[in-house]
């Protein structure tokens, strides 16, 4: 297998939101672009995928697997990857093989990725598909682990100026991601992460295996934005997200960013930033997922 991908990175940049609501709080908010990185490896799942592929290069397997649902942004990342790469892999998807294939999962199909539809209930016993397939490299679903964190921790040297910041803000589904930036971040900044996941009680002990001790007391988590749990929303979230558009011209993807985003619009409201601050937040890409809403959102 050969490791050595070569994903042209585009034009990742740092956009400064000019928002008079953010003017008046005396705050400043920046956006770290990681959705233009690659239009199909969009956000953060490319940084978390690097590491468990140099894994599975140096241990020799035949192919690389992993887990996720029929949106997933992690099963479309690695399908493109290993495509890339001239890989074999192979996605187990939770549910019945469905009649009718989601955009994401006919995409990764063309990207020669083997689908392999599992029950629910055998979707929650991993180890027993990770045993019945030895030749395979296993990849934790959402890119979740050490190897994943090492990978996050990269992100932030995309950032021209890391440390001017105190708050980074992101949204949080494994954690993987924020404990990377977590691990790389300095002692005066915090690492603010919204859960789009309803009642995730595990999530703080998933997370905090990932963090250093220092970095650990850097993370700090909101379960309130969830807008009725992973991948469900509202129309004011719809509304939001087109809002947002009209008014900065950036995407956001209905089942992390936004709710991340809209998170930060409502702590700031609450003076939850020290007043003068200068905020990061990650925009982790995921824009594909939003195919599955048809026609509510419009990027024109
Ligand atoms: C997967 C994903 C996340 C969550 O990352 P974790 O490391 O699992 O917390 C956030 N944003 C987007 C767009 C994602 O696709």
């Amino acid at each position: 297998m050969n490791a050595e991908v070569e994903l042209k990175l585009g034009d990742i940049n740092v956009q400064s939101i000019n928002d008079s609501y953010f003017e008046k709080l005396k705050i400043g908010v920046d956006v770290l672009r990681l959705d233009k990185i690659h239009p199909v490896v969009s956000g953060n799942k490319w940084f978390k995928l690097k590491y468990y592929l140099q894994q599975a290069h140096v241990k020799n397997y035949s192919g690389i697997a992993t887990f996720g649902g029929a949106f997933s942004n992690h099963i479309i990342a690695t399908a493109y990857t290993c495509y890339k790469l001239k890989i074999n892999c192979a996605g187990f998807i939770r549910g019945e093989e469905p009649k009718i294939y989601s955009p994401t999962l006919l995409d990764a199909k063309a990207l020669n990725m083997q689908l392999h539809f599992v029950s629910r209930e055998q979707y929650r016993n991993k180890q027993f598909i990770i045993e019945s397939n030895p030749s395979m490299f296993f990849i934790p679903e959402g890119g979740y682990g050490m190897t994943g964190a090492k990978g996050a921790a990269e992100i932030v040297n995309l950032v021209p100026v890391f440390s001017k910041y105190q708050y980074i803000v992101c949204a949080v589904g494994t954690g993987t991601m924020i404990a990377g930036i977590a691990n790389a971040s300095h002692t005066h900044q915090k690492c603010i992460g919204i859960s789009v996941m309803k009642n995730n009680f595990s999530l703080k002990d998933e997370l905090s295996a990932l963090v250093n001790d220092a970095a650990r007391q850097r993370i700090f988590l909101r379960d309130e934005f969830h807008f009725g749990g992973y991948a469900k929303y509202t129309d004011e979230l719809i509304d939001f997200i087109n809002s947002v558009w009209n008014k900065h011209q950036f995407p956001l993807d209905f089942v992390y960013t936004a709710k991340a985003f809209y998170a930060l619009y409502q702590l700031a409201s609450k003076n939850y930033f020290e007043p003068s601050s200068k905020i990061l937040f990650i925009h982790s890409g995921g824009l594909q997922g939003n195919r599955s809403l048809k026609n509510k959102i419009h990027f024109e």
